[in-house]
């Protein structure tokens, strides 16, 4: 007999248990700080039935058929294009900024030459990073780039980040790009999906196994020890044979190195007796004090548009502090030179044991979707295949 313990039953963990339990045919133990499965993607409905994001809006998208074709195993899906508008100087624009979007902010008669230049310089492209047009070595490009710069993306990146966007990593600022074209789709990834009855019931289907024990509103760290001379977990005092952990790294270490960056959201909902309330369903606003968007999420389900009424959540971006309520669920880690240093060492930490297996956006410290989670988690799991055999 294995001690198999599973810490978080997100798609990380969730993903992980399911291959175990049904490819090993052995037991595996889910443990799970919050009072249900599904990690940030959770869904449950409202007292009006609408399907509630509990931890913010969420999207599948993805180019890679595997993960598709995974999921398809739980849960039906349906193709959505998730739209987004953008509230700037009073008036509402295309997200990402596109062509259009463009020649609502400068102009039709000076997005002419504009549109000329960009169709040369990023032919073939679809969407390109708006860091690429600050670089761009044409000067009309480049004041276009700084003019979306400064109205949408150093406020929203502050305010999101909590820092300046010059300190923050590449990586990160590269998710934000200008479509080459008038696609209105917030995201152009192949798949497109959302699953038919919600994230919930799906993570439920693929945690109901009779190898998976799924337990609840219990902190591992009340039941994980080390015994860091014989490099040895201790779970209740005894020896665990393999650890996946999903949970942020640093607090699996009692924060030896000191703790890691990450943002958090307070997440405040405003309830309406109309039909509805925003022209679609996420608004970002980059100039607004201290949100930074706006979700109906009735809008993500056609059937519920006739309900009378609806739910708008608003997403304040706050630095975690796991004391303060509002701010105590570790969002985003914050990628900065000096985080990713500090992180490198929990990385070694976790080494030292050889049964460790760190998985999923907050172990891996990394500002991953879920179509990367569930590709990794697919992948930890043939890296774990190696070691039960
Ligand atoms: C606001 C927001 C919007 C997003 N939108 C999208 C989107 O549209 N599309 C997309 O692809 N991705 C999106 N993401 C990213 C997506 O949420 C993540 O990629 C995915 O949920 C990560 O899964 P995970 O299993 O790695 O982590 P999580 O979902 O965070 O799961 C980790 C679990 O571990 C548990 N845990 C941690 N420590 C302990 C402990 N000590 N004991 C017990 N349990 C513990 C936590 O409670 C949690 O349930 C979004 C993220 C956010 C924050």
């Amino acid at each position: 007999m294995k001690k198999i313990i599973i810490v978080g039953a997100g798609f990380s963990g969730s993903i992980i248990a399911r291959k175990i339990a049904e490819e090993f045919d052995i037991k595996v133990t889910v443990i799970e700080r919050r009072k249900h499965i599904g990690g940030n993607a959770y869904d449950e409905y409202d007292e009006n039935g609408i399907l509630i994001q509990k931890y913010g809006p969420h999207f599948l998208n993805t180019n890679n058929y595997k993960v598709i074709k995974f999921l398809k195993n739980y849960s039906e899906l349906f193709r959505y294009d998730v739209k987004l508008l953008s509230f700037i100087d009073g008036n509402y624009v295309r997200l990402p900024f596109n062509f259009r979007t463009m020649q609502q902010l400068v102009g039709d008669e000076n997005s002419v030459p504009l549109l000329k230049a960009l169709r040369t310089e990023f032919a073939g492209r679809d969407r390109v990073p708006i860091f690429e047009l600050l670089n761009s070595k044409n000067e009309n490009i480049r004041n276009y780039g700084e003019l979306l710069f400064e109205k949408a993306y150093r406020t929203y990146t502050s305010k999101q980040w909590g820092i300046p966007p010059e300190q923050i990593d590449k990586s990160v600022l590269e998710r934000v790009p200008m479509a080459m074209n008038f696609d209105e789709r917030y995201l152009n990834k192949d798949f497109q999906y959302l699953p038919q009855n919600g994230f919930t019931k799906l993570f439920e289907n693929m945690l109901d196994h009779k190898n998976i024990d799924v337990e609840l509103d219990s902190d591992a760290f009340e039941h994980i020890s080390f015994d860091e001379k014989n490099s040895i977990i201790k779970y209740d005092g005894e020896n665990v044979d393999l650890l996946v952990f999903t949970g942020a790294i640093d607090e699996l270490f009692s924060l030896k190195y000191g703790r890691l960056p990450y943002r958090s959201l307070d997440i405040q909902y405003e309830y309406f007796n109309e039909e509805k309330v925003l022209p679609c369903e996420i608004i970002s606003y980059p100039q607004a004090d201290g949100y930074t968007r706006k979700t109906e999420y009735k809008q993500f389900t056609y059937e519920m548009k006739k309900c009378d009424k609806t739910v708008v959540a608003t997403e304040y971006p706050l630095e975690y502090d796991p004391t303060d309520p509002k701010a105590n669920i570790p969002y985003y880690p914050v990628l900065t030179e000096e985080s990713q240093e500090t992180y490198k060492k929990y990385l070694d930490e976790a080494k030292k044991y050889g049964n460790i297996f760190l998985c999923g956006r907050l172990a891996e410290f990394k500002y991953y979707n879920m179509d990367i989670c569930i590709e990794h988690a697919l992948e930890k799991f043939e890296e774990i295949k190696e070691k039960l055999k």
